[in-house]
């Protein structure tokens, strides 16, 4: 009851908006307008997926554009940390439609040390967490950021961010990962070399197979928020 009336309090002083276009929401809305549901930049099932080279499959549900860009600047940059859920949802949702199952351990891309401490929270855990709960499941930490790499945002060519991630992961846990086939959760894929080379360590210590979600793609557009 109490918990009832706080949220309605909150919802008095700070309507809720839509976590894409911020117009309010209304009814029955909750997180996403409707207008949003229907006209997001969804992936067509073509380029929903990719191969890596050491993933077998890439999926997301979005291109990363439009709405989508500004929305997560606002969860990567802005402490918009409940994004988290309906990104989950939408992350989930594609992780079921292409992989129905397919993988034993759910994990996720880490931030540096350093960068959580600055930022307060590492944003792909989250959505790992969130997409997780969507699927009955649970997220677990394999995976540790080797110090401070350059951005790989600052890098344009494939090939420099190909070779800027190399030993920038290790496997915290390869007693975890060993046998496991391992759906592996990032935010943004861009040319997939972050994925990859995580890819390739869990693959190192025993992982059988390695597939990723992430909740957008770029097409082909430069963004400072885009790792890799
Ligand atoms: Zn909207």
């Amino acid at each position: 009851m109490a918990r009832r009336l706080i949220y309605g309090l909150m919802d008095l002083f700070f309507p809720p908006k839509c976590i894409f276009c911020r117009k309010l929401l209304r009814g029955r809305e909750r997180f996403i307008c409707d207008t949003c549901k229907k006209d997001l930049p969804y992936t067509d099932l073509a380029q929903a997926v990719s191969p890596g080279e050491y993933f077998s499959k890439c999926v997301s549900p979005l291109l990363y554009t439009g709405h989508v860009v500004q929305s997560f600047h606002r969860f990567k940059f802005s402490a918009q940390t409940n994004y988290a859920g309906p990104y989950g949802q939408l992350m989930a949702g594609c992780v079921q439609q292409h992989f129905d199952g397919g993988y034993d351990l759910i994990t996720w891309v880490p931030l540096s040390p350093r960068r959580k401490k600055k930022r307060g929270y590492d944003q792909a855990m989250l959505l790992a967490m969130a997409t997780a709960l969507e699927l009955g499941d649970v997220a677990v930490e394999t995976l540790r950021k080797r110090g401070e790499i350059p951005a790989q945002s600052g890098l344009e060519r494939p090939a420099e961010r190909k070779t800027n991630v190399i030993g920038a992961f290790e496997v915290s846990s390869p007693d975890l990962v060993c046998g496991k086939r391992i759906l592996l959760i990032d935010d943004i894929v861009t040319t997939g070399a972050t994925l990859s080379e995580c890819s390739r360590m869990l693959l190192e210590a025993g992982a059988k197979d390695v597939i990723c979600v992430t909740l957008a793609r770029t097409i082909h557009s430069r963004d400072p928020a885009k790792r890799g």
